[in-house]
């Protein structure tokens, strides 16, 4: 913010910005949907859709394919191999960004300009901005965000691929702008050991408790577990507040300079006042405990994120919980304009100068799962969106990106002016969420029919599996149900440990790049195998059937989504067995 700029104005711009794009929902889409043809129609990928040369929105309606990554990954590895970006989009590429979507086991990659670098940021920005306007003062003080990188890769031809948050932390934007006003130092922010990163921002976090007026992180299973990190390590805190010196671990160069600067002397007695909070038996409400001034935490709680909620609200003791944006790897798409609306009840109005965006009619049935039911040729228009609606959306980008279906199910619940506002519902196919873990239907059913052919030489069958995310403990894991018998009979076969725990190293193995790193780095812990009894799965679906289910609909889901589900299983357990040991 300018130096003497007042913040009213500010806020007051925000909003007339906001109005216009909204007012112009119509007129915008189709200027950015031209600007996108008259750059890309000539492209290798576009052109052979505009065989008479007429690149207008109608031929690209009529002719252009509706497609999902798969279609474009050809194009994407060409210039990864080093050929011209120009095969796909008339801009030069400054890098890949990595999507946490993953195909073949490799993340996805995302061709990222300079052009669209620069509209990214303002999303965000404006996001951030309608925060701070609902909570008074909010716009002094110091957030205690905390942001982690992860490892880059390159390509063959040389550029980088990242997650957008890695790459943006690293740029000149990040540390003249948002980094001013947060307590972690930029070097602990960018160190690339995130236990030595974590200690460091909760330090420097702690020392500067009474300047705290927010705290989150990008996605909102990053808040549950650094309050677990302070659990574990807040006597080490107290004790590097109390004596002034860092602990010895910390060897990473660019923390210990940074934290010379903020560790500057013993502070015993605010080493005694947090030791004094961290001792009390419940840590319901710790966080305002501990950063007493703080107004509100902001990350994003929607979607597969929910699941934090409740712990959220358990830790944050009454501080609203604000979920500022929607966005992925391939394009931003709205923000929340009711920063105050409870967590559950969030709608994302969406920005229409961000990219052209199209609306895969969704149908419902009556158990609330998105039915692959949808009319792959009638795309709607982002003004023309039903309220109620479910939809899949679509997005056509400069960046290469053309009618690609992000695979996102939302409902319109309004309208503000003439753009929709959207609750996110649910990523289509993923049954398995943990962190940014987006475990698809296919990806575990692959997994489970390359382990249970271990089993098969024993004469053991596999006949049901379910499964579901447990997070009631931190890190959180997969549990999968197995219900196994032997060939011909329904006895229950033996079960050798060491075979079971095969099993489960197999499934690992078989899960995507996400999975495998968020389990090396400590984030999912080792996925937990629960045999049950022949028999069990007959129950649950008695249950179903006492719920209202038809008699008919006789596959069990293959992830569980109540309480009560999990127990009948739980009740048939007859081992349990885990890869935790043998595993990374
Ligand atoms: P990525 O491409 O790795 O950044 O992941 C993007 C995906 O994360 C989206 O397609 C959504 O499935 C999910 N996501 C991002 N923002 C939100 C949000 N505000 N609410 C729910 N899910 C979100």
């Amino acid at each position: 913010m300018d130096g003497g700029t007042d913040i009213k104005e500010i806020y007051e711009n925000v909003m007339n910005i906001l109005e216009d794009l909204t007012s112009n929902a119509h007129k915008l889409q189709e200027q950015v949907l031209e600007e996108i043809l008259k750059s890309n129609a000539g492209t290798e990928y576009l052109s052979r859709f505009f065989p008479n040369g007429q690149a207008d929105k109608q031929s690209f309606k009529t002719n252009v394919p509706i497609i999902t990554y798969e279609d474009i990954k050809p194009y994407i590895d060409r210039i990864a191999n080093g050929e011209t970006p120009s095969i796909l989009l008339a801009y030069r590429i400054t890098q890949f960004i990595q999507s946490s979507g993953t195909s073949g086991g490799q993340p996805k990659l995302i061709p990222m300009t300079a052009e669209s670098f620069e509209k990214r940021m303002y999303e965000p920005l404006l996001a951030d901005l309608v925060i701070k306007r609902c909570f008074n003062g909010s716009d002094e003080g110091k957030s205690l965000y905390l942001y982690f990188i992860k490892p880059e890769m390159e390509t063959p031809s040389g550029l980088v691929a990242s997650l957008y948050t890695t790459f943006y932390f690293k740029t000149k934007s990040f540390k003249t702008g948002l980094a001013k006003f947060c307590t972690s130092p930029i070097e602990t922010i960018l160190c690339s050991d995130n236990k030595q990163s974590m200690f460091c921002q909760l330090l420097t976090g702690l020392l500067q408790r009474d300047e705290v007026v927010r705290m989150g992180s990008s996605f909102a299973s990053v808040l549950p577990r650094s309050i677990k990190f302070l659990d574990d390590y807040w006597k080490e805190l107290c004790s590097n507040i109390r004596t002034g010196y860092l602990s010895d671990w910390i060897t990473d160069a660019g923390c210990r300079n940074a934290m010379s600067l903020i560790l500057t002397r013993p502070n015993p007695e605010m080493a005694d006042l947090i030791q004094q909070i961290c001792e009390d038996k419940s840590w319901e409400g710790i966080i305002k405990k501990l950063w007493p001034k703080i107004k509100y935490i902001t990350s994003i709680c929607t979607g597969s994120m929910s699941q934090y909620i409740p712990l959220l609200e358990f830790y944050g003791g009454g501080i609203p919980l604000v979920s500022p944006n929607y966005s992925s790897s391939e394009a931003c798409f709205g923000i929340n304009l009711k920063p105050l609306s409870k967590p559950f009840d969030v709608s994302y109005t969406f920005l229409p100068n961000t990219a052209y965006f199209e609306f895969l009619p969704v149908n419902k049935d009556g158990g609330g799962k998105a039915q692959d039911t949808r009319t792959i040729d009638k795309p709607v228009d982002l003004v023309n969106v039903k309220l109620g609606q479910y939809y899949e959306v679509v997005v056509t980008t400069l960046t290469g990106l053309y009618r690609y279906r992000i695979g996102d199910v939302l409902k319109v619940t309004g309208f503000y002016n003439k753009s929709p506002q959207f609750q996110f519902v649910e990523r289509q196919n993923v049954v398995l969420s943990i962190d940014l873990d987006k475990t698809t239907e296919e990806d575990l059913s692959k997994a489970i029919m390359k382990a249970k052919i271990v089993l098969e030489p024993l004469g053991i069958m596999l006949t049901t599996y379910s499964s579901y995310a447990d997070t009631s403990l931190m890190p959180g894991r997969y549990v999968l149900f197995w219900e196994l018998k032997m060939k011909g009979r329904n006895d229950l076969p033996k079960l050798d440990a060491e075979i079971m725990e095969q099993c489960c190293c197999i499934v690992e193995e078989s899960f995507d790049f996400t999975y495998k790193s968020l389990r090396k780095g400590g984030i999912i812990s080792g996925l937990e195998l629960r045999v049950v009894k022949h028999g069990t799965f007959d129950q649950l679906m008695d249950y179903y059937v006492s719920k209202g289910a038809s008699i008919t609909q006789s596959k069990p889901p293959s992830c569980l989504k109540s309480k009560e589900a999990v127990k009948i299983l739980n009740s048939g357990m007859v081992g349990k067995f885990s890869s935790s040991k043998t595993m990374f």
